[in-house]
């Protein structure tokens, strides 16, 4: 399996890729997450052992692919990358586990999607760092012992509830990802402002920071936007109006919301007004997955306190109202 998934010269990947701290040191925050992997990896260094398996969660684009990248590189070691998604069939696991070489890193992003049959699989070889495969059926099934190399499994999910209780145990160190701060974030800005060579001053990265969620991805990717706005409308140097007016073009608001975020605001309180509403109907109203808005849209929203979750169901707060400027429903 390919080690890094390849991308074209200058596409997204090789953007986001650009801007991927290499090392525990070039990331921002984190911190207590951060010192804790360090004792870890000393320790199992100092003792010539893998490091134990590790199990990140938390919301997308908080740092858990970088984590999964950095760990092996922080211990000299190699790291393959897998997608629960794409693990449907114990034999899907076989090439990755055949290919680990020792102490190296086998990283499972979704993990929460990897399906009973093929969970079971993981158990010894997380443990014993064995498989046991079945091939074929009936008289002619024949099981297959696959020693393997000890290596460390970095598992990442945004759905920790959804692990079974076995697969969790098996995660020596479990880590949560929570936000950033919005100093934080205009640190990351200002750093990846320099990696990409635009001129910006503190105000403008902390505008880019406040609109950017508690969220690094995010705060790179509207970085990359108010870059190429600069260069063709502001001779390349950001200021807070440039942040701003850029922003504002693609519909990213002050409180860092953007279009679908609003449009699941605007759903709730227009259609449902203001809800208590179930999120399956909010989800075929927008004419998105329920799973998009409970992963990507509400945790945020949640956050702000412009939605609740009620036992009824989501309802917009009176911030909702204001922020949207739509009038509760009168009774
Ligand atoms: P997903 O679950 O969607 O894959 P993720 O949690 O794995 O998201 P990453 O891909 O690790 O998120 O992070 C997105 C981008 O944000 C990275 O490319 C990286 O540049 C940046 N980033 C994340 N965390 C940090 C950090 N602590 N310091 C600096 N940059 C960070």
């Amino acid at each position: 399996p390919p080690v890094v998934a390849s991308a074209s010269a200058d596409g997204p990947d090789d953007q986001e890729r650009k801007l991927r701290p290499r090392r525990l040191d070039e990331m921002v925050g984190q911190r207590d997450v951060i010192e804790r992997l360090k004792i870890a990896i000393d320790a199992a260094t100092g003792r010539g052992e893998p490091l134990g398996h590790i199990l990140f969660d938390g919301p997308p684009g908080l740092g858990k692919t970088t984590f999964a990248t950095v760990i092996p590189a922080e211990m000299g070691t190699t790291v393959q990358m897998a997608n629960g998604a794409g693990l449907s069939a114990p034999k899907d696991l076989l090439p990755y586990l055949t290919n680990v070489s020792e102490k190296s890193v086998l990283f499972i992003d979704e993990i929460h999607r990897v399906p009973k049959a093929v969970e079971e699989y993981l158990y010894t070889a997380m443990e014993d760092f064995r498989i046991d495969i079945v091939l074929g059926e009936g008289v002619n099934a024949r099981t297959l012992n696959f020693e393997l190399q000890p290596f460390t499994l970095i598992g990442a999910t945004t759905r920790a509830g959804m692990l079974s209780a076995p697969l969790r145990d098996r995660f020596q160190i479990r880590e949560h990802l929570g936000w950033y701060s919005d100093d934080q974030l205009c640190e990351l800005v200002i750093r990846n402002a320099k990696k990409l060579s635009v001129e910006i001053d503190q105000p403008a990265a902390g505008e880019i920071a406040r609109r950017s969620r508690r969220t690094p991805r995010l705060a790179n990717n509207r970085l990359h936007w108010v870059r190429d706005y600069a260069q063709i409308k502001a001779k390349g140097s950001v200021t807070i109006g440039v942040a701003r007016d850029s922003l504002d073009m693609i519909g990213i608001d002050k409180l860092g919301l953007d279009k679908q975020d609003r449009n699941y605001l605007e759903t709730l309180i227009r259609v449902f007004g203001g809800g208590p509403s179930g999120l399956e109907a909010i989800a075929h109203t927008m004419n998105v997955s329920s799973d998009t808005l409970e992963d990507e849209v509400e945790p945020f929203l949640l956050r702000s306190e412009l939605i609740v979750r009620t036992r009824r169901g989501r309802m917009a707060t009176s911030k909702a109202f204001e922020h949207m400027k739509m009038a509760p429903p009168t009774l």
